[in-house]
């Protein structure tokens, strides 16, 4: 049997998203909106033993790197000691946290301490008012307090998440790139998808980037510029400074044809592509005593399901599950 996870495109899998709880404290419009319902339940979780095998099981396969996302991981109890125990399998080598930074003001430091070394952030405006509003009635100042927590834990980069929206915060473009470009944060700007009943109304919304792209280029000094482990993100280098921007176009750009990864949802289902349905749930055979080598041998399987590219353009209303279950 290959020990390595390469899918029908031959494309090389090496990057599990993991995502810990389908539940969040927020309320993004675009992602979980409010009235939300069909959360799974704390038992339906896989436990930190289970999440520990299925890690090691994909690290044995090739992959290297993982990404714990939600919902909002942080609000999973006792995160640390499962960072720590990922931490300490041999093959990942890069071990980063997706988190709307709501409650990492007290959580940086241990996150560091027990293995992340980066964190995105989520953060679509600066406006107290706007955040509240985009998020359902979150607090802006936790969110600032909990990034300036993760710069002084030394987790770096920082790399700030901002949803593009027209007329949500297209006028607040430039004053994110100055505010990333102080406290020494990468920005990310990411289109609008159509994951779930919130992503799809806000297609209303949507913002072709590379338009923004030029809009920034008239503002800042920019050139093309790249960023070791930058996945799908297209880079721009703000001259004379430490200061990247990134673009991430699924919609007017897709760039499935490099997909790297894989997704697990908190209750053990396999996700071949964010976009599609295609999954194997792995759960089963983690409860039932399946060995490591069977474990293997049905995540290998699975890749023979990775869909070639979402359908976001052609069938924009396909996909019903909120994006808060996979976590981007
Ligand atoms: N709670 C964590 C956070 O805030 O980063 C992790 C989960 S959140 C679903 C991950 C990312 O997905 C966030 O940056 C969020 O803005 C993005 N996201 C959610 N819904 C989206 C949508 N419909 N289109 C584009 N990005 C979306």
């Amino acid at each position: 049997m290959s020990k390595a996870l390469i899918d029908p495109q031959g494309r090389h899998i090496t990057y599990l998203r993991l995502s810990l709880t389908d539940r969040c404290n927020l309320r993004c419009f675009y992602c979980l909106p409010k009235g939300a319902k069909g959360f799974s339940t704390p038992r339906e979780w896989l436990n930190f033993d289970e999440i520990e095998r299925v890690v090691a099981a994909f690290a044995s396969l090739g992959v290297s790197r993982i990404r714990l996302t939600g919902g909002e991981p942080l609000a999973r109890p006792d995160i640390t000691s499962l960072i720590a125990r990922i931490a300490a399998i041999p093959a990942i080598d890069d071990l980063s946290l997706s988190t709307n930074a709501t409650l990492l003001a007290h959580t940086a430091r241990p996150l560091k301490e027990a293995g992340i070394s980066r964190i995105n952030v989520s953060l679509d405006t600066l406006r107290a008012d706007r955040f509240s509003t985009i998020t359902g009635g979150g607090e802006l100042q936790p969110v600032l307090d909990g990034l300036a927590a993760a710069r002084e834990a030394g987790l770096a980069p920082v790399k700030i998440n901002m949803v593009a929206m027209r007329g949500i915060n297209d006028d607040e473009f430039a004053d994110m790139v100055r505010y990333c470009g102080d406290n020494n944060f990468t920005l990310r700007l990411i289109e609008t998808m159509p994951v779930g009943s919130g992503g799809q109304m806000a297609s209303e919304h949507y913002l072709d980037l590379n338009t923004v792209r030029r809009q920034l280029s008239d503002t800042f000094n920019m050139v093309p510029g790249a960023m070791p482990g930058g996945g799908p993100a297209r880079y721009m280098q703000v001259v004379d400074s430490n200061l990247k921007v990134g673009f991430i176009t699924p919609i007017s750009q897709h760039f499935c044809e490099t997909c790297n990864r894989v997704r697990l949802s908190a209750e053990g289902v396999l996700y071949l592509c964010l976009g599609q349905e295609h999954s194997v749930d792995l759960r089963p055979l983690l409860r039932s005593g399946a060995s490591d080598e069977v474990l293997q041998a049905a995540i290998i399987k699975a890749l023979a399901l990775k869909p070639a590219q979402h359908d976001f353009n052609e069938q924009p209303e396909k996909i019903v599950r909120f994006m808060s279950k996979l976590g981007g």
